[in-house]
């Protein structure tokens, strides 16, 4: 293929604004905001996860305070209806003893009831608290996170804007080349995944860092400028400039 040799090296600036806007694009890849979020996401998993296990926790507590008030009920109502009965002497002698005997037991085990019943408020009172400041906990991570998103963001869109001009740049310049010049650049930088053309310089393919042999330079050095040399290692379109190295 032919080019005339300004073509040619205009494939170099090409390639440095593809260049640029890789290492933008990896910027926004890697911006520092993404590992903090990650962090705070797996963070914040956590803590739902002490949330959830808290509402369990709670809901055991509050079912076994209900199953305790519906023992003591019926305890407490037939305690008192024996009392009565003792109170005013409805019942005979052998029968006062009994009862007398049944509400003693009755009261040992309100007694023991209400124990259990007080121990229990304070397990609901102390993993409310305890699930309060969980969700506080979450509450912050959250707005950490918004805060983060928000830089992340106002970065990702700068780094996009810069990326757009480049793109705008390349577009303009590869419009001036030769259509052949460029479909054949796209092509060699779409296979090596890279720039499509590199500079002859000091005798090397910069693309790759191949030296070239005294023939290949000669051959190089006696070719027409406009004629397009293609490096053997890479494939990529050697440009031939000033620090080439073959006058
Ligand atoms: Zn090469």
């Amino acid at each position: 293929m032919q080019a005339d040799s300004s073509a040619q090296r205009a494939l170099l600036l090409i390639a440095d604004l593809e260049t640029q806007m890789a290492q933008l694009r990896h910027r926004k890849a890697t911006l520092p905001e993404h590992a903090k979020l990650a962090e705070l996401a797996s963070k914040r998993g956590q803590l739902s996860e002490q949330v959830i296990a808290s509402q369990t926790r709670l809901g055991d507590a509050e079912a076994e305070q209900e199953r305790i008030e519906a023992d003591l009920m019926p305890a407490r109502a037939r305690r008192e209806r024996n009392q009565k009965m003792i109170d005013t002497g409805a019942v005979d002698a052998k029968a006062l003893q009994s009862m007398i005997a049944e509400t003693a037991h009755l009261s040992g085990r309100i007694n023991s009831l209400e124990d259990t019943q007080l121990e229990i408020m304070q397990q609901i009172e102390d993993e409310t608290a305890a699930q309060s400041r969980l969700i506080a906990q979450r509450g912050e991570v959250e707005a950490q996170m918004r805060t983060l998103l928000g830089g992340r963001d106002a970065s990702g869109k700068e780094l996009d804007a810069k990326i757009e001009q480049l793109a705008e740049q390349r577009a303009g310049l590869a419009q001036r080349l030769p259509t052949e010049l460029v479909a054949l650049y796209d092509k060699i930088a779409q296979r090596v995944g890279g720039a499509g053309a590199a500079e002859l310089r000091a005798r090397r393919c910069s693309g790759c860092g191949l030296e070239l042999d005294m023939s290949e330079l000669k051959k190089h050095a006696n070719a027409a400028p406009d004629l397009v040399l293609r490096c053997e290692e890479c494939g990529r379109i050697l440009v031939r400039t000033e620090q080439s190295g073959l006058a």
